[in-house]
């Protein structure tokens, strides 16, 4: 097997220069293109139809993200036993690394790897956390051995948990981003959520915030107070969905409009009606952006249309701006003198 080499600059050489935008949310594009099951969310897609993980990598860089996270999220033991498929737990983790580092590589971008909430760990088990560093372990050694520049540990609600997968991925000598999924009232299980921010930046991640849960009106406060509590790189990669302080995370929606939705509830396969346009997410990158918090992106919910709206919105003109709107040659909004002047909508 050949190492890879590091992508230069990396992770932290980029971001003491400025913005790393990191494009997230393929569980939930891939369920909504057909390819993915809601519910289990195994991402085994990465063995039966590579080709289209590979293109919404290519999508997304060329969309503006400076990152391609290979998709191993529950990716891991824990939901491989759920779906009776353990056996292919290594094959699903170096196949989507592998993806990853093709795309990364011909594009110039960073590649992560990535582990995330176990769905096992208990606060007072500790049966639970030997077995939660050896699924850390496990994710962690393959993609070191892809070559990563870096790991994100994502969508934690323990802080025990992230601090676990930090140990994990600093004794593997990588750079770690720890993020948050905040559950509703902003904690975490075992700690208030700006708290635990707190002790991941002191226990040595590179990177630290939240991702996921939370739409950008209810993170945003949040990510102002991390800002302020600690040193080291911030993180903020909201779920496109209009969230409210009644309704702070886009599991807690309801829809009073639709009564016989399956479950009861929007999320997670009826939240169309609360998606957020690229416009408010640009709005929320550029101010993160302006209190110093560099690390950005979007989770579930994500398209390309969000991710170029962030990079334009931090002064980035990725590839996909090319096709960003030009309104004055729209055949009935126009202004462009070729546009017939009975075309054009009279606005009186
Ligand atoms: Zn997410």
């Amino acid at each position: 097997m050949t190492t890879r080499q590091p992508t230069s600059p990396g992770l932290l050489e980029r971001l003491e220069k400025g913005p790393v935008i990191c494009a997230e949310g393929y569980l939930f594009e891939f369920e909504r293109r057909g390819y993915l099951q809601a519910g289990p969310y195994v991402p085994e897609i990465v063995l039966e139809h590579p080709d289209m993980v590979r293109q919404l990598h290519r999508d997304f860089v060329h969309a503006g993200s400076d990152v391609v996270e290979a998709f191993t999220y529950y990716g891991h033991r824990e939901k491989l036993r759920v779906i009776g498929k353990e056996k292919l737990l290594e094959p699903i983790n170096r196949n989507a690394l592998a993806i990853a580092a093709e795309v990364a590589e011909e594009s110039g971008t960073l590649l992560a790897g990535n582990i995330c909430n176990t769905n096992i760990w208990e606060a007072d088990k500790p049966e639970t956390h030997k077995a939660a560093r050896a699924m850390f372990e496990e994710q962690v050694g393959w993609a070191v051995d892809a070559g990563v520049d870096y790991i994100i540990g994502e969508t934690f609600e323990w802080v025990t948990e992230a601090m676990a997968a930090l140990e994990t991925i600093k004794a593997a000598g990588k750079p770690a981003v720890i993020t948050f999924s905040i559950v509703p009232h902003g904690k975490l299980y075992d700690a208030d959520a700006v708290e635990g921010c707190r002790r991941i930046a002191d226990a040595g991640a590179d990177v630290v915030g939240f991702n996921c849960g939370y739409g950008p009106a209810t993170m945003r406060p949040l990510v102002e107070k991390v800002r302020a509590t600690v040193s080291c790189h911030v993180a903020a990669l909201p779920v496109p969905y209009r969230t409210t302080e009644k309704e702070p995370g886009f599991g807690s929606f309801k829809d009073p409009d639709r009564e016989n939705l399956p479950g009861g509830d929007p999320f997670p396969t009826a939240l169309d009606s609360f998606a957020c346009d690229r416009y408010e997410m640009g709005d929320f990158a550029r101010h993160v952006y302006d209190i110093d918090v560099r690390y950005i992106g979007v989770c579930c919910g994500a398209g390309p249309h969000h991710i170029r709206a962030v990079a334009e919105a931090i002064g980035r003109e990725p590839p996909a701006s090319r096709y960003s709107p030009d309104m004055t040659k729209h055949a009935t909004r126009g202004t462009d003198p070729i546009i017939p002047e009975a075309y054009r909508r009279r606005v009186e």
